[in-house]
C-alpha cells in the first residue's frame, strides 16, 4: 500500500498485522446498525475490541514493556489503523484516547498511571479530554487563555465549576483530564468518570460519526477532587498542553491519512471500471487529472508526517512544524476527500460507500486540534518574531 522506504522490520510487521486486521475483520462493521450519528456505541467498541485482542494488535503503538513506538513508527501503524473510521477506535489508537494515553505516560504520577493509564492502554476504559468551552458564554476556543472553568484549592482538595464544550467521547468514557484556571494559572486534573458534578448536558449533532460517544456540551458543578489527581503542579495546566499538542495533531494526520488512501482507492476503481461517453471515466482528463492530484496529495502528505515526526523523534517539542504539517495534511485530505466525491458522482455522495464519511471527517478535522487560521496566525507569528530578532530588535 505505502512506500515502506523509512520504517524497519519491527513497524512493517506490526503495520502489516494492523492493515490485515482492519481490511478483514473492521471494514465488515462499517455497515453495523450500530454505527449511528453520535459515533459507534460502546457496544460496538467492545465487540472489536474483544476481536482485536484476539487479532494481537490491541494498542498496537506502544509496546508490550509500556514503550511508545518513535513517531516515525507510529505513523506506520496509526495511517494503517485509518484505513477504516472504525479502525482506531477498533485498535484503540483513536483520538482522544491516543493523546490522552502519550500524555498521561508523559507526566502522570506513578499512582495515576497505575490507576487511569493502565486500563486504557489494556483497552478497557475510554477517556475524554476537556478544554473547550462554549462559544456563547465567552470560553475557551481556539483562544485557551479565555477559559472560564475555575479550580480553587480547599485544603487538600481542589474544587472546580465551570462549563464545557465539544467534549469528544465524555458520554461513556471512564477517563477524564479537566483544564480550569486557578490564581497560579491553568491546572490540569484527572479525574474518573461519570462523576455526578460533571453533567453531561446533551450531545451536540455534528457533521462527523466516527467517535464513540461523539462531542458533549457539559456542566461541572462543584466537582471536589483530592490534590494528588492533579497533573503536575499548580499553573502546569498549559505547559502540559502542550505535551500531547504536536504528537496529537500528528495523529490525527495519520489515522485520516489511512482513510484517504482508501477513499482514494475506490475512487480510482469507480474512475477506472464506469464508462461516459464511450470510455471509462479515468480517460476524461477532467477527471484523470483529479486522480493524479489526488496521489500527489497523498503522497505530500505522508512525507509532512514523516518530517515531522522525524522532528519529534529528534526530541523537539515541534510546534511549528507540527503546525505546519497540521495545515498541509488536514487542507490536502480535504482536497482528496472532496475529489473522491466528485469523482464518484451520485455514489460519492451516498453511503454505500465509505467515501461519503471520510469527507464529512476530515471536513472536521481542519477545525479541531487547532482551526487551519490559527496555525497560520502563529507561524506567521513566527515569521515576525525571527524579523524582529535578526534586525536586532
Ligand atoms: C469534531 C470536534 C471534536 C472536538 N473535540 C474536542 C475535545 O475532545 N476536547 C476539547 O476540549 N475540544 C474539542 N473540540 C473543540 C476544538 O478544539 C475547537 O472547536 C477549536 O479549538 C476551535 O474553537 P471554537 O470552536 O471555539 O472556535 P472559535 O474560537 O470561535 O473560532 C472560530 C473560527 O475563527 C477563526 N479564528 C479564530 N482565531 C483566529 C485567529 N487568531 N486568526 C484567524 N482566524 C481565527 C478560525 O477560522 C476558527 O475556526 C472539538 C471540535 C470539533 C469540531
Amino acid at each position: 500500500m505505502m512506500d515502506n522506504r523509512y520504517d524497519n522490520d519491527r513497524s512493517r510487521a506490526l503495520g502489516d498485522r494492523v492493515e490485515r486486521f482492519v481490511r478483514e475483520t473492521v471494514i465488515p462493521y462499517e455497515t453495523d446498525s450500530r454505527c449511528v450519528p453520535h459515533g459507534p456505541s460502546d457496544e460496538l467498541v467492545i465487540e472489536l475490541r474483544a476481536l482485536v485482542r484476539d487479532a494481537g494488535v490491541l494498542t498496537p503503538h506502544i509496546l508490550a514493556d509500556g514503550e511508545h513506538l518513535p513517531q516515525r513508527e507510529t505513523a506506520h501503524v496509526l495511517i494503517r489503523s485509518g484505513l477504516s473510521p472504525l479502525g482506531p477506535l477498533a485498535c484503540n489508537t483513536m483520538a482522544p484516547d491516543e493523546g490522552n494515553m502519550y500524555l498521561l505516560s508523559k507526566i502522570a504520577s506513578e499512582e495515576q498511571k497505575r490507576r487511569f493509564l493502565a486500563p486504557m492502554v489494556r483497552g478497557e476504559s475510554r477517556s475524554a479530554i476537556l478544554m473547550t468551552e462554549p462559544a456563547g458564554e465567552g470560553g475557551a476556543g481556539s483562544d485557551p487563555s479565555m477559559m472560564r472553568t475555575m479550580c480553587r484549592r480547599d485544603g487538600d482538595h481542589w474544587i472546580v465549576d465551570g462549563r464545557k464544550a465539544s467534549i469528544t467521547g465524555a458520554k461513556g468514557a471512564k477517563v477524564g483530564i479537566v483544564m480550569a484556571k486557578a490564581e497560579a494559572g491553568a491546572c490540569m486534573f484527572v479525574v474518573d468518570l461519570p462523576d455526578p458534578a460533571i453533567r453531561i448536558e446533551r450531545v451536540i449533532d455534528t457533521i462527523d460519526s466516527s467517535m464513540p460517544g461523539g462531542h458533549a456540551v457539559i456542566t461541572i458543578k462543584g466537582l471536589r477532587l483530592p490534590a494528588r489527581q492533579m497533573l503536575g503542579e499548580p499553573g502546569e495546566g498549559f505547559k502540559n498542553a502542550q505535551i500531547r499538542l504536536s504528537p496529537a495533531r500528528l495523529s490525527h494526520c495519520m489515522r485520516w491519512l489511512g482513510s484517504c488512501i482508501r477513499a482514494h482507492k475506490i475512487a480510482a476503481d469507480y474512475a477506472c471500471a464506469r464508462q461516459a461517453f464511450g470510455k471509462a471515466l479515468i480517460d476524461h482528463e477532467g477527471v484523470g487529472f483529479m486522480l493524479a492530484e489526488n496521489v500527489i496529495d497523498l503522497r505530500q502528505a505522508e512525507l509532512m508526517i514523516d518530517w515531522c515526526a522525524d522532528v519529534l523523534d529528534a526530541g523537539n517539542l515541534g510546534t511549528a512544524e507540527s503546525s505546519m504539517a497540521k495545515i498541509a495534511v488536514s487542507e490536502g485530505l480535504m482536497r482528496i476527500a472532496d475529489r473522491c466525491v466528485q469523482v464518484m458522482g451520485g455514489t460519492g455522495v451516498s453511503r454505500d460507500t465509505v467515501v461519503e464519511q471520510v469527507f464529512r471527517e476530515v471536513r472536521a478535522f481542519r477545525i479541531y486540534d487547532g482551526p487551519t487560521e490559527i496555525h497560520k496566525w502563529s507561524l506567521a507569528k513566527k515569521i515576525k518574531r525571527e524579523w524582529k530578532t535578526s534586525r536586532g530588535g
